[in-house]
């Protein structure tokens, strides 16, 4: 089975190669600072009590607060944990915002709970977290399976710990979220694309989209709505194809009526996975870890991947993309338009400002096209992949702020 965290592990090897990286800060980086395991024991409709799984790993805080999502889902692990809070690391760095890499979950699926179950266990994650979560200590957002709903709950949680609002990001706006936060991975994304394709020039601009919750419908969207034809789209439950394409908005609300993306009419189905087989010239897995992996990289059709999930591409499916001339936008780079205006958001809540969504669109277009540039250059200056580019940014600018690397940062932003 595919074990995140040696994949976060192995490619922060492949890069200390190239940055020539003290062993003793690669071996210090290769661990987080902090990883809780903890039992949430809470009482269930029936009167029985049941303990669930709850982590926090807290990778590195060197360049500002731990920043992660936390997860709700039947398959988060210790494991998936640690490298999706390394991943954070590397990807606050890239976009330059004052964080560094946290993520956390619980191992539930929130769908077999009822309202008053999932408020308990929201709840009792926070209180027993909060002794370790703070505007300027950790600082958690919303990730798979974590709705506005129990946001909300875990911001009430940690207020009434003393907590201040800005201890959690991707709040509702009435509770001071900021605008623009809820599109703002699948908008990051398209930016990213975009940006890309002023350089390799797609011509059908064909996308197909596997995970169609927040960041695969937004992503979507924003594509569609730019000039993209969105091709097939899949869900946990099925997939749909369409040569013609499809508009992502109409696919929504045919899901939300039925469950799922499967049946959209005028579309073709087929089995979930098969749908990153299909011909397409983007493919944006944007659900879960590993789905690109050695048994089905071979069988990819697609000329780019842009990985809006957080680790979809295994590094022994990125040899083989590679050998077939596929490009990978690496995750770090494409989905860091969330975190991006989750640091807007919590700047805001600490400074008593409001955004308007103009400005928070503008603000991430900045940073993220600058990222994106400063990633495809590194790329072809030192002809590696832009995976391995953006964490030679990444890592030598969490590295060269403690003054540990021997040739500096500046050197490779050139
Ligand atoms: P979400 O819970 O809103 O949506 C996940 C979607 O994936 C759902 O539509 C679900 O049906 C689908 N899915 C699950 N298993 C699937 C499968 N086997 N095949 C096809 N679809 C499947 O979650 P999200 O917030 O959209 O996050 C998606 C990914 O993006 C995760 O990897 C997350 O870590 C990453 N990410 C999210 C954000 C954010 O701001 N939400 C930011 C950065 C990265």
């Amino acid at each position: 089975m595919n074990n995140p965290w040696s994949s976060a592990k192995k490619q922060l090897k492949q890069v200390a190669k190239i940055i020539d990286l003290d062993k003793n800060v690669l071996k210090s980086l290769s661990q987080p600072d902090r990883v809780l395991c903890f039992s949430l024991p809470i009482k269930l409709d029936n009167g029985r009590t049941k303990k669930f799984l709850g982590f926090r790993s807290q990778h590195n805080n060197r360049r500002g607060p731990y920043k992660g999502g936390i997860r709700f889902h039947p398959q988060v692990n210790k494991n998936e944990v640690k490298a999706l809070s390394m991943w954070m690391t590397w990807k606050c760095a890239l976009v330059d915002v004052p964080f560094g890499g946290g993520k956390g979950g619980i191992k539930v699926n929130p769908k077999k709970l009822s309202d008053v179950e999932l408020e308990r266990l929201s709840r009792k994650y926070i209180e027993y977290l909060s002794p370790y979560i703070g505007e300027n200590k950790d600082v958690p957002a919303p990730d798979v399976g974590v709705s506005p709903q129990v946001i909300g709950w875990m911001l009430d949680e940690a207020l009434k710990h003393g907590l201040t609002k800005a201890v959690l990001t991707g709040k509702p706006l009435g509770l001071g979220g900021s605008q623009g936060r809820i599109k703002a991975t699948g908008q990051g994304g398209f930016f990213v694309l975009d940006e890309l394709n002023k350089n390799i020039n797609l011509k059908k601009k064909t996308i197909i989209v596997q995970g169609f919750g927040n960041v695969g419908y937004w992503f979507a969207k924003i594509a569609f709505e730019n000039g993209y034809k969105i091709i097939g789209i899949s869900d946990s439950q099925g997939a749909i194809l369409n040569s013609e394409g499809v508009n992502p908005d109409q696919v929504l609300e045919y899901k939300n009526q039925t469950g799922s993306v499967k049946n959209f009419p005028q579309s073709k189905n087929i089995e979930a996975d098969k749908i990153l087989l299909q011909p397409t010239e983007i493919l944006a897995p944007a659900a879960l870890e590993g789905v690109i992996n050695k048994n089905n990289a071979f069988k990819i059709k697609a000329k780019v991947i842009i990985e809006m999930a957080n680790g979809p591409v295994t590094p022994k499916a990125e040899k083989i993309l590679e050998k077939n001339n596929i490009i990978v936008v690496p995750d770090i780079l494409a989905n860091s338009g969330g975190v991006t205006v989750s640091y807007f958001e919590w700047y805001q809540n600490k400074n008593q400002e409001q955004w308007t969504e103009q400005k928070v669109e503008e603000k991430l277009k900045e940073k993220i096209t600058q990222s994106f540039n400063q990633v495809w250059k590194i790329s072809k200056k030192r002809n590696i992949n832009l995976r391995m580019a953006a964490y030679v940014l990444a890592v030598s600018r969490v590295v060269d702020c403690r003054g540990y690397l021997k040739s500096n940062v500046s050197n490779f932003e050139k």
